[in-house]
């Protein structure tokens, strides 16, 4: 019923029967247990299947076990949210614009005393704060909804080089060392030069920021297969085990690593997650708690 269809063809290949092809590729697949994803299912429902390879009882042949929920009221819940949220980013951007350049008229006009100083300093601070979260909200929901966005060839190596020119003060600043390792002759790669440069720029900061006084940051690129994977090493704090499953979450944050002058709003790796799944790619990490993490984003040659 949830496909759409009576019985499935007993005694059939599962996958011949199946009139969705991405169940059946899904079924078909040998790659990580279990597999998972989403797809279209009857009546426009949205399904999630689960997939299990299970050895028989005499342990000759494998089954393939597939769970399939129906998604549809979370996957509606979920689109209402992410509206409001985009309505209401949007909605923030005039307010706060105003503030910024007010805030900087009452400075001009000042003399003001310290005490006025200090808090006008203060509420130009926060509004940029506050921009900066309304401007990750709005390009997580661009990357979202796939608006906007275009592919064109670009040059891995020159955003790389770029996002690192950018993040040199703060490296500075931070006791840090930055270094690139990049293979001769990389070929184009067919992507989004703006969301790869905040993907990338994502990873690097926090790289940076969770790093350790006198650590390195270094950033490299590999090619396997069909992919391009850049790898961003840090010497930093690590990620305990017990935040690893949540860390591309929206809004998580470790608790410790929060900053009170830079308020974290957790939505980097969300953006820099979406960023590696619109193109196809994935994003994943390796880390030791008090050693240092690797963020690894793949992205396919041919989009
Ligand atoms: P933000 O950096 O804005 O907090 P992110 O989504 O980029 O949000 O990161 C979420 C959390 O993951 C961070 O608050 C931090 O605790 C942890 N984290 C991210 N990158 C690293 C890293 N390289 N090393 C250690 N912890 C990290």
């Amino acid at each position: 019923m949830m496909l759409g269809a009576g019985l499935l063809g007993v005694g059939r290949p599962v996958a011949e029967s199946l009139t969705q092809p991405d169940l059946a590729r899904l079924l078909k697949e040998s790659a990580v247990e279990p597999r998972a994803m989403e797809f279209s299912g009857a009546e426009g429902r949205r399904l999630r299947g689960v997939v299990r390879s299970v050895r028989s009882a005499d342990g000759n042949g494998v089954w393939q076990v597939c769970v399939l929920q129906d998604v549809t009221s979370f996957r509606e819940l979920d689109e209402l949210k992410t509206e409001f949220v985009h309505t209401v980013s949007h909605d923030l951007r005039r307010p706060l614009t105003m503030m910024e350049g007010l805030v900087h008229m009452i400075e001009m006009l000042g003399p003001l005393n310290p005490a006025q100083q200090e808090y006008a300093r203060r509420i130009r601070l926060s509004a940029q704060e506050m921009n900066r979260l309304v401007k990750d909200l709005l390009d997580l929901g661009r990357v979202e909804s796939g608006l906007e966005i275009r592919r064109l060839p670009v040059q891995l190596p020159a955003i790389i080089a770029k996002v690192v020119d950018a993040l040199k003060p703060e490296a500075a600043a931070n006791n840090v060392k930055l270094r690139v390792k990049i293979p001769e002759g990389m070929p184009e790669l067919s992507a989004d030069a703006s969301l790869l440069e905040r993907a990338l720029g994502n990873l690097m900061e926090n790289a940076i920021r969770f790093n350790r006084p006198g650590g390195a940051v270094e950033v490299s690129i590999k090619t396997t297969g069909n992919m391009v994977v850049v790898a961003v090493k840090d010497d930093g704090i690590g990620i305990a085990p017990a935040d690893q499953p949540r860390i591309f979450e929206k809004f998580f944050r470790v608790s410790s690593s929060t900053d009170p002058e830079r308020p974290a709003w957790g939505l980097g790796l969300a953006i820099a997650k979406s960023v590696a799944e619109w193109h196809g790619g994935k994003i994943w990490f390796e880390t030791k708690l008090g050693q240092g993490s690797t963020f690894y984003l793949a992205l396919p040659w041919k989009g």
